[in-house]
């Protein structure tokens, strides 16, 4: 580049960064400083975690606990000083877990530590007893002879690879979703797998699967991983492995779920929203601690001190409990149904349901001239241990159904590896959550919000119907 173009291009660089601080006022940032600070000496967040795990427990969509969370949810709103809170009804699907159990009969005969996924039929009273095939992946099932898994049960081994970037639990949640429908399309009666996760103690980890017409269902279970482990010792053997499953899991119809909302109302631009996300319902193998309660905690607390703030933002920052996510996404469809018309009202949404664990970077999906803006924020996250994180934000799996309405989207980039030692887990409790890590986020969060609800321009549209990652 000659001298004269990189000249030109330093100077339009110092246009947009000059931009971007006129759209944050000094005063403004001064400000997210101020809320940054505070919420790092404030347990707001964690004291809600505490309550939710505690005096509410699991909450499998339409089950009791889901419904005491919606009642618990109004009433924190209420009680934390949030405007126009409701409960928005969304119809929910209710599985039944029931018992499960599974042993190995031959060679050597053991009882295994297993968990239904979400959704699985479940088995007849005597249970179904199989010799076991072992398969890779996906591919690997579909590669195989009809005779070599007709009447057997597949044992998907593939193990999940522990990163911070949480990468190894979309590339084996493929056959915890789809694994027994495709398993049942080869004449498969059972299906057991590694589960999409890396804890090491013998707590299987469950989470949805789905069936796909025009093939039987078959029960679907998880082993944890040391079992996953045993079965396989047992077929290096070269011997016959079989395996009896048993579950009394089932459907049961609807039930009657809600999103539940709650407004810090913006000045002079209060029709604008702020979207903040985070879901309420949980697995109930524990009791949704990182997943989601602490999401529901921090967006909470970020909110609650963005509204205690001397200086409150222009636009209205919405926080959303969402109903079920785990199964079907069914609150993120209803927001997006119901609020849909008033999309271009929203002006970015933020997700938390990666658990509270450290948060180490800031991505943004927002228009490209709005980049400039989104560095803007990041420097307020610096002292948190926060950089810029490139632009594949995804808005997490119920802000991120907006994405494909043009909403533009930033994740706050946690470390992922401990939350998959815990997700969807016996272990996932309240005690596994770090005040500390709690505090971060909320700091994280609650500074990222506010500068993004009162920047002059906000950050654009996206393309309609660009898909969002789930
Ligand atoms: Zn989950
Ligand atoms: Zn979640």
């Amino acid at each position: 580049m000659s001298p004269a173009r990189i000249a030109a291009s330093l100077a339009a660089c110092l246009f947009v960064l000059s931009a971007a601080a006129e759209a944050l006022s000094e005063a403004a940032l001064a400000e997210a400083r101020a809320l940054r600070e505070r919420a790092l000496a404030d347990d707001t967040a964690y004291e809600l975690v505490r309550s939710l795990t505690t005096e509410v427990g699991p909450r499998l969509p339409g089950s009791p606990g889901d419904a005491r969370a919606v009642a618990w949810s109004l009433a924190k709103l209420k009680a934390l000083g949030f405007s126009n809170v409701r409960a928005e009804p969304v119809t929910v699907p209710r599985w039944i877990r029931g018992d499960a159990r599974a042993e190995i009969v031959a060679p050597w005969p053991q009882a295994l530590a297993v968990a239904a996924l979400g959704g699985s039929v479940g088995t007849p009273d005597a249970g179904i007893e199989a010799e076991v095939v072992p398969v890779g992946s996906l591919d690997d099932l579909k590669a195989q002879p009809r005779e070599r898994i007709e009447g057997r049960i597949v044992f998907f081994t593939a193990r999940m690879e522990r990163s911070r970037d949480g990468a190894g639990y979309g590339k084996t949640v493929g056959p915890r979703g789809s694994g027994a429908a495709e398993a049942a399309r080869l004449g498969a009666v059972a299906m057991v797998m590694r589960p999409a996760g890396t804890s090491t103690s013998r707590t299987p980890h469950t989470g949805a699967q789905r069936y796909s017409g025009g093939v039987p269902p078959i029960p679907a279970f998880a082993l944890s991983n040391p079992d996953a482990d045993m079965l396989e010792q047992q077929l290096a053997s070269g011997l016959p492995v079989r395996l009896r499953v048993a579950s009394t899991s089932r459907w049961d119809g609807e039930a009657q779920s809600a999103n539940v909302i709650g407004e810090i109302p913006g000045h002079g631009r209060n029709d604008e929203v702020l979207l903040l996300g985070a879901h309420l319902d949980s697995w109930d193998l524990g009791t949704g601690a990182h997943d989601d309660a602490t999401g529901v905690g921090i967006i909470a607390a970020a909110a609650k001190l963005i509204g205690e703030s001397k200086r409150r933002p222009r636009r209205t920052i919405r926080v959303v409990f969402y109903a079920n996510e785990e199964f079907g996404l069914s609150g993120a469809k209803a927001y997006a149904a119901t609020h849909g018309d008033s999309i271009d009202k929203h002006v970015l949404g933020l997700e938390s349901d990666l658990g509270a664990f450290r948060p180490y970077g800031l991505r943004a999906r927002v228009a490209p001239d709005r980049l400039p803006l989104v560095r803007s924020i990041q420097s307020v996250l610096e002292p948190l241990g926060i950089a810029y994180h490139g632009t594949e934000a995804s808005g997490g799996a119920d802000v991120g159904q907006l994405r494909e309405l043009g909403l533009p989207v930033m994740d706050i980039v946690t470390d992922a590896a401990p939350y998959f030692d815990l997700h969807h887990t016996a272990n996932d409790t309240f005690d596994k959550v770090d005040p500390a890590l709690v505090r971060l986020n909320v700091a994280a969060l609650a500074a990222t919000a506010y500068l993004a609800a009162e920047a002059e321009d906000g950050f654009g549209r996206l393309p309609v119907a660009s898909k969002p990652a789930q």
